[in-house]
């Protein structure tokens, strides 16, 4: 190999690099966690109760097919159960038959984080409010609607707020 040769092999890599660290910083959640709202446990279990602890700041899981909105399909929007941030749209909400809510998107980029989760023998993605640093779930790229993505999350990690716009519907 000349020098000339090794140069240009050189140039493409670095071109290459470039091009690839690019991409990888597309996805603006897989940065570093920081979350605003900050607590002591002691704060978060008094204020979340037992349940809702384990599954929000413990990383729980309600077994399947008991959440409260497994199969509840009003408009209206879906809370964080830690801090009240908007996570998720009825509009988003389908049945999965999984078990657990699920949504094939949240309702901007900004208010869920991705971590990689390697508990339990598997290689998943766990999902968090961004806000308080909640454990949502889970999301999977096998989901049936156009965005592919099924986001799996727990109902204990969510209130409820009924759409008042779209209850007047009778008019
Ligand atoms: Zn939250």
């Amino acid at each position: 190999m000349n020098l000339y040769s090794s140069i240009s092999t050189l140039a493409s890599i670095s071109f290459f690099v470039l091009i690839t660290s690019c991409q990888a910083q597309t996805p603006a959640t897989m940065t570093t966690p920081s979350h605003p709202t900050i607590k002591t446990d002691e704060e978060w279990l008094a204020q979340l109760g037992p349940e809702r602890y384990r599954i929000l700041r413990e990383k729980g899981t309600e077994y399947p097919r008991s959440g409260e909105y497994d199969q509840h399909f009003e408009a209206g929007q879906y809370l964080c159960a830690g801090c009240g941030t908007p996570l998720f749209s009825s509009d988003s909400k389908f049945d999965a038959h999984c078990g657990w809510p699920s949504f094939d998107q949240a309702t901007n980029e900004e208010v869920v984080l991705e971590s990689r989760d390697l508990s339990h023998g598997m290689i998943r993605t766990e999902i968090l409010c961004r806000q308080c640093g909640g454990h949502l779930g889970h999301v999977f790229d096998d989901g049936p609607t156009a965005t592919g993505l099924r986001y799996c999350v727990n109902s204990l990690s969510l209130t409820f707020e009924k759409d008042s716009t779209q209850s007047a519907e009778a008019k």
